[in-house]
Formats: C-alpha cells, structure tokens, sequence
C-alpha cells in the first residue's frame, strides 16, 4: 500500500496517508472561497484509518454548513493551518491535499458549485462540472463507492 506524508506551514503537525483516496475534487462554492482566502478549497476524501497523526496537535473547530449539517474542521495548534474537515455523521475526512509533501500526482476529478466559480478561472474541459453537488453515483470511480459501501455495511 502507498504511504504519502504531509505537514502543516510550521512542521509541527505530520501526518501519513496511507492507500489511495476515495476521491478528489475541487468546490468552488462562497464558503469554500472564504475559507480558503482564494478561488476554490480542494478535497481529498478519505476512510478516517487512512489518515494517521504522526506529530503534533490539532485543534477542532466545528461549524455547520449550508443544508445543517455539522462539518468539523482541524488546524494545527501552533501555526493554524488546516489538515482536514470531517461530518462525523458521514464517517468520512476532506484532507487538504496541499499539504501533502508531495503534490504532484493530485488531480481533481470534478469541479463542484461552478456556478459561483471566479469568472477568470478556466475549467478543463475532461473534467466533470458541476453547477452544484454531485452525486457520488454518478461520478466515483466505481471501486471508491464499493470502498464506501463496505463501510456502511
Ligand atoms: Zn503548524
Ligand atoms: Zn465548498
């Protein structure tokens, strides 16, 4: 199984991501744009045994979102920087993938809420878009919703 490692800004907090993940995709929605203090968030999404904590110590700030539901978002103590986000409802994280020491085999592999995208940002044309959310049906490779599946049981 593939092992990838990750920081924070400060090196503080380290991480290793273990496997591959469910899937990748960039939002371009109000929040993530706030959040992000830029044009879009990515996430990763993962099983929650794929990530592991190697050092340091995150902080948890819990906010909802649009539709209710409670997202909770984690930030290295010392410098602040977010790692990841998780619905503890859903039983899944959002890794940041730029902090991956290695941020060279991530693709997003859709582009969601493009209708609020930043005017001058170009979508590439082999990705699915959409306007909104998606529904993971119809866009996960079909080995991640078998992956999901098994988790539900
Ligand atoms: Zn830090
Ligand atoms: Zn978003």
């Amino acid at each position: 199984m593939t092992t990838r490692t990750g920081r924070c800004s400060c090196a503080s907090v380290r991480y290793e991501l273990a496997g591959e993940p469910l899937f990748t995709h960039a939002c371009h929605c109000t929040q993530c744009q706030r959040r992000a203090g830029g044009a879009f968030c990515m996430s990763m999404i993962l099983e929650p045994e794929q990530l592991r904590l190697t050092q340091g110590q995150l902080a948890t700030f819990e906010i909802a979102g649009d539709n209710g539901t409670l997202k909770q978002n984690r930030f290295c103590v010392d410098c602040g920087t977010m790692i990841h986000g998780a619905i503890p409802s859903h039983g899944i994280l959002y890794l940041r993938p730029g902090t991956l020491d290695d941020t060279g085999w991530v693709r997003a592999q859709a582009h969601i809420f493009v209708k609020s995208k930043q005017p001058w940002v170009e979508l590439p044309g082999d990705v699915p878009c959409f306007m909104e959310y998606y529904e993971p049906n119809d866009v996960w490779p079909a080995a991640s919703l078998a992956r999901l599946a098994a988790r539900v049981g």
